[in-house]
């Protein structure tokens, strides 16, 4: 595989020749959900995944082990899922790894201490429009709706500093993503589902900050595809947007409905 250091449109003859003779059936297919499978909307309760995105992705998992990767919760996810993937992993990988149960379970315990921590210091007048939400093994907090957003952000980064234990941020759009200090993020996730499903190689697509984490690993048994091309992001390849999925999940159930069973 190509490991130059910016990545490569992947729906060009060559890049797509290389994708054919590294997937097969025994590849483990991983996707995030939002921006990836289902198109972003300003609204993440209404996100949707397309008809023709359903239709691959059921293709897909008929003949194939896929796992979605996600920074929703497992139950938040699964009202939007048309499938049930062999696997599905929330909380930017640290909800749902087989094995990693009784660690889970610390993980929530220190997200309801911060979240009692938080919700004392977010009670005031000043901080109207910033709301905390507990999502089991990790928390966000969302200041998309304050009258001043960078104050927002200050009084947060402020109040997150105070927590204990200190959490690992993510920052997004609006958004502030806290997580437990040794909660396996995507990349680690990715790993340790392979290792699960028994598959020397994965192909993974996502679009997000956290998604880095797998990008970051570059590493020659998995074939990373960032949805929407980014400077400095460590995907092997990209495509333009997430109106592209559905023809690269086509390109995908093409060339394993020819590899033998
Ligand atoms: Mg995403």
């Amino acid at each position: 595989m190509r490991m130059n250091e910016q990545s490569t449109y992947l729906l060009n003859e060559k890049p797509c020749s290389i994708m054919k003779s590294f997937i097969d059936r025994t590849t483990l297919f991983a996707f995030d959900l939002d921006g990836t499978l289902a198109p972003i909307v300003s609204n993440p309760g209404k996100i949707g995944i397309p008809d023709s995105v359903r239709k691959e992705i059921t293709i897909l998992n008929h003949q194939a082990v896929v796992a979605v990767i996600t920074g929703r919760s497992r139950l938040d996810a699964m009202q939007y899922m048309p499938i049930t993937p062999s696997y599905l992993i929330g909380n930017h990988g640290a909800e749902g790894l087989p094995g990693w149960e009784k660690r889970e379970r610390d993980f929530i315990r220190t997200v309801i201490k911060w979240q009692n921590h938080l919700e004392l210091i977010f009670s005031s007048k000043e901080t109207t429009g910033i709301s905390i939400e507990n999502k089991g093994a990790t928390l966000s907090i969302h200041y998309r709706k304050a009258d001043n957003v960078k104050t927002a952000h200050a009084l947060i980064l402020s109040a997150v500093n105070q927590l204990i234990p200190q959490p690992r941020r993510i920052s997004g759009k609006y958004i502030e993503n806290l997580i437990p200090d040794g909660a396996p993020d995507k990349g680690v996730a990715l790993m340790l589902l392979m290792h699960h499903a028994k598959r020397q190689k994965a192909f993974f697509a996502g679009d997000d900050e956290t998604d880095e984490d797998v990008f970051r690993l570059r590493d020659k048994n998995i074939f990373s595809v960032r949805v929407g091309r980014k400077n400095g992001s460590r995907a092997h390849f990209h495509l333009r947007g997430q109106n592209e999925i559905v023809r690269l999940l086509r390109g995908i159930n093409y060339i394993i409905g020819q590899t033998k069973k």
